[in-house]
């Protein structure tokens, strides 16, 4: 039977209900947690963050996909206790959101090295807290480009992916050549991997969305709700409606089954104020009512929320 890994360990497939792909219990760069201004206490931690999970799981989600990856502020023992007490699934990742985040010890480390760390966290579990990782996170370095060490950890996610059947997401979809490349050398089918952040505003326009999906690789429109209109938007904000007419052009050419949509929102962040007013429950409060309002209909919703994520998420082997 399909299953899935949870932090509290494997469903079946059909269990997943609605997903929210990609997002973020709580995102902080390396470090962050020792900085005495900005390491929030157990009881700030779990204040911000339930009642977004409560208002998720009452709205009709089902789970949520945590993509911080190792070095990031991952946290599996309090992803659990989330999870227990709000009854929302909670997916964790292995890898990292890029190369430019993984501490030096991970940094010099080789690709065998980082497959079988990957491996060890898909299999056995993070760490000794038994949580078993759904998803390998893998990103291009700030600059735009893949550096070398982005590269081996694209590598070594490709042979987790290949050895455990669990995906592989990455942060941005720029460069997608040199990633596309490495995938097919290591022969994993590119329906494995969900190009993600192809709607972001700093970076729509430069990523080749079409020519990754004629490749055959699942697409991410997953920074709904960052937008220019919000109170304190990001430099990665862009308008609405302009994302909104992207995500609809991109389905309307025949590519519904190829799509992911999530909010990449940060519960309680880390090491940063994080973006006033933007939640998971941008999902169930802005994006299903405007695609519902734009004429999908509900085949359609449940194809992206429920069916594409259940049949990228469960595990192949
Ligand atoms: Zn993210």
């Amino acid at each position: 039977m399909p299953r899935v890994n949870t932090v509290l360990g494997p469903i079946p497939t059909e269990e997943l209900g609605l997903v929210a792909v990609h997002e973020h219990i709580g995102y902080g760069m390396p470090g962050s947690e020792l900085d005495t201004r900005w390491w929030k206490s157990p009881e700030e931690r779990y204040d911000e963050t339930v009642p977004k999970l409560r208002q998720f799981h009452e709205y009709g989600g089902g789970t949520f996909v945590d993509a911080t990856g190792i070095c990031n502020g991952r946290d599996v023992n309090y992803y659990q206790s989330l999870s227990e007490k709000t009854g929302v699934h909670i997916v964790a990742s292995t890898g990292f959101v890029g190369g430019d985040t993984a501490l030096p010890f991970f940094a010099r480390a080789s690709v065998d090295y980082l497959a079988a760390h990957f491996i060890h966290e898909i299999t056995v579990g993070i760490g000794t807290t038994g949580g078993r990782a759904g998803i390998i996170k893998v990103g291009v370095s700030r600059g735009g480009r893949m550096t070398d060490l982005d590269k081996r950890i694209y590598r070594a996610a490709a042979k987790a992916a290949l050895a455990t059947g669990v995906p592989v997401l990455t942060h941005l979809a720029i460069d997608a050549e040199n990633a596309i490349a490495i995938f097919t050398e290591e022969g994993l089918p590119l329906d494995r991997v969900l190009f993600g952040h192809v709607d972001d505003g700093v970076n729509a326009d430069k990523t080749r969305d079409t020519w990754i999906a004629d490749q055959g690789g699942r697409i991410g429109f997953d920074t709904f709700g960052y937008e220019t209109e919000l109170p304190d938007p990001p430099f990665w904000a862009r308008p609405r409606r302009q994302r909104l007419e992207h995500f609809l052009r991109f389905i309307g050419e025949g590519r519904l089954h190829q799509v992911l949509a999530s909010a990449d929102a940060n519960c309680s962040p880390l090491g940063w104020p994080g973006v006033k007013g933007h939640t998971v429950n941008y999902i169930f409060e802005d994006l299903i009512p405007d695609l519902r309002a734009a004429g999908l209909d509900e085949a359609a919703i449940t194809t992206i929320f429920v069916d594409n994520p259940a049949s990228f998420l469960s595990i192949t082997n």
